[in-house]
């Protein structure tokens, strides 16, 4: 039988509920609210309630060794995931290479951000790769150039890959959710998510890692069809068409947010323990 929360469980379940949203807006890119006499009290009050993390060792940098990304321990490989999702067009289920379905994208004009788009960022790596990272939408640095993850956040995920876990970032397969840059950096619409995942789950079916790194609420929610914050989900194992999938910060929310690095290194070395990747004993992505 279910009782009514006492006043400070429901303060509690309240204060909780504030933090995850200003959690996920920071997330998002909000650097702050206007600080009036509310704000500044409900700040305060959740900062005194809320649990201060554990302190997680960060090792220090992982030399210059790199490691596989295919271990003899890691988990078989997934079997191929059901069609249903990729039947908004027809044929895609047929495409059996990454090359096969670039072309079956083309010179896509699915959704209304084509004609603001300089180049269709479709993805990069190992076609083959046991590790794949899914972002949310190209910037402006990677609409430029056709590629993903080329920025200042590009950087840092280079650095988590190579420094971090001891890994080629070509030796991993690189992604977004939405394939063409929204204006203004602004969040894809889900009329654009509608059109474009589809490929993006064919993405996963051909490559078939044994695990996915989805990085930042966008990715998260889209790919898991949950509203639950990104600070809620992270560090725990998921799922999406029959493939591990380990929810993190974004690196661009990282550039903003150095402290949160330690979680995103936490979250990286439980990858790194699916697929059999040695945990360097100085190593780890700053
Ligand atoms: S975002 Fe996706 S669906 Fe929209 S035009 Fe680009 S590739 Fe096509």
């Amino acid at each position: 039988m279910s009782r009514d929360p006492t006043a400070p469980e429901r303060r509690r379940l309240m204060l909780d509920s504030v933090r995850d949203y200003l959690e996920q807006l920071a997330e998002e890119g909000l650097e702050g609210l206007p600080a009036t006499a509310t704000t500044r009290a409900a700040a305060s009050q959740a900062a005194a309630v809320a649990p201060k993390p554990a302190a997680v060792a960060t090792p220090a940098l992982a030399s210059d060794g790199v490691s596989s990304c295919t271990a003899a321990a890691s988990p078989p490989r997934p079997a191929p995931a059901p069609i249903e999702l990729l039947s908004r067009y027809p044929g895609l289920e047929k495409t059996a290479t990454l090359e096969e379905l670039s072309a079956f994208i083309g010179d896509c004009k699915r959704c209304k951000l084509a004609p603001l788009r300089t180049h269709l960022v479709f993805g990069v790596g190992n076609p083959h790769s046991d590790l794949m990272f899914v972002g949310e939408a190209p910037g402006a640095d990677e609409d430029a150039r056709g590629e993903p993850f080329v920025g200042r956040a590009g950087q840092l995920l280079t650095d988590i890959i190579e420094r971090g876990m001891g890994l080629k970032r070509a030796d991993v397969y690189i992604c977004n959710v939405i394939k063409c840059r929204p204006p203004d950096n602004r969040n894809p619409e889900p009329d654009e998510v509608a059109a474009c995942e589809p490929f993006l789950m064919r993405q996963i079916d051909l490559v078939r890692p044994r695990a996915i790194v989805a990085l930042g609420t966008f990715a998260v929610q889209a790919l898991l069809k949950v509203k639950t914050p990104i600070s809620r989900l992270r560090g725990n194992w998921q799922e999406v068409r029959g493939v591990k999938l380990m929810p993190t910060f974004h690196p661009a929310y990282l550039l903003r947010s150095p402290g949160e690095k330690r979680w995103v290194w936490q979250d990286i070395q439980e990858v790194m323990k699916l697929l059999g990747i040695e945990i360097p004993a100085r190593g780890g992505a700053r």
